[in-house]
């Protein structure tokens, strides 16, 4: 963890301390370094965030705030966030929910969930891909599916994918922003509603993740 802090501060550091150093620079590595730095501290924003969520959701007395409401809305709530992202990258997504279906769960911990298998499926899937969501009951549990046509997930890292800062490719996860606790704190939350997750993922060709809530809880 200390590692993970100490890169973007180190980073920011190093390139204030360039940019202060007394000597003319030009205007295009001045934009360039600012770019660094903004980019850097949005990281390291990103990774306090998810490190404060996670201390939060480990602690042993750690409540949740259940309440009920329909899973359709609590799915385009989350779609809405993502919609200029997946514009942005030329993704397509399909969204299939079973309107009828009504949840009795901490909202704000079940949107957390959906919202980093969302990111994940947009971050590791290129341009031109799609997304797709089913969500459906299924023998007593409310079943959450997300597939992408993505890069995948190698066999021989798939059973370590849901430790904290456990990336399959550090570089292009940090590159993209990535804390590398995502899914740490998507299993956390499906263990506090007592519920399962499961991963098929095929490398090049896309993953899938199954998220099982129980339906009464
Ligand atoms: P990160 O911030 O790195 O995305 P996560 O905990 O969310 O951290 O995910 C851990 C790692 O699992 C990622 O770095 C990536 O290698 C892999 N991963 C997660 N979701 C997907 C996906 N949909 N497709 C391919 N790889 C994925």
């Amino acid at each position: 963890m200390s590692h993970e802090l100490r890169t973007p501060i180190t980073s920011i550091q190093g390139f204030v301390e360039t940019l202060l150093d007394g000597n003319e620079h030009d205007e295009e590595i001045v934009k360039k370094f600012l770019n660094i730095i903004n980019k850097e501290s949005r990281r390291l924003n990103a990774l306090i965030e998810d490190l404060l969520e996670l201390s939060t959701i480990e602690k042993d007395d750690f409540t949740l705030y259940k309440s009920h409401f329909y899973v359709t809305e609590l799915m385009h709530d989350v779609d809405q966030v993502v919609e200029n992202q997946l514009k942005e990258k030329g993704l397509t997504r399909d969204l299939y929910v079973d309107e009828s279906i009504a949840l009795y769960a901490d909202y704000n911990r079940m949107y957390q969930l959906i919202l980093n298998l969302y990111s994940n499926a947009i971050q590791y899937t290129p341009g031109g891909g799609h997304i797709e969501w089913n969500v459906t009951l299924d023998e007593g549990y409310i079943k959450f599916q997300i597939h992408d046509n993505g890069i995948g997930i190698p066999k021989k890292n798939q059973g370590r994918i849901f430790e904290r800062f456990y990336r399959v490719d550090q570089d292009r996860s940090r590159q993209t922003g990535g804390t590398g606790l995502g899914l740490s704190i998507v299993k956390h939350i499906v263990e506090a509603h007592e519920g399962i997750i499961k991963l098929e993922s095929e490398e090049g060709e896309g993953t899938t993740i199954i998220v099982l809530i129980p339906q009464k809880i």
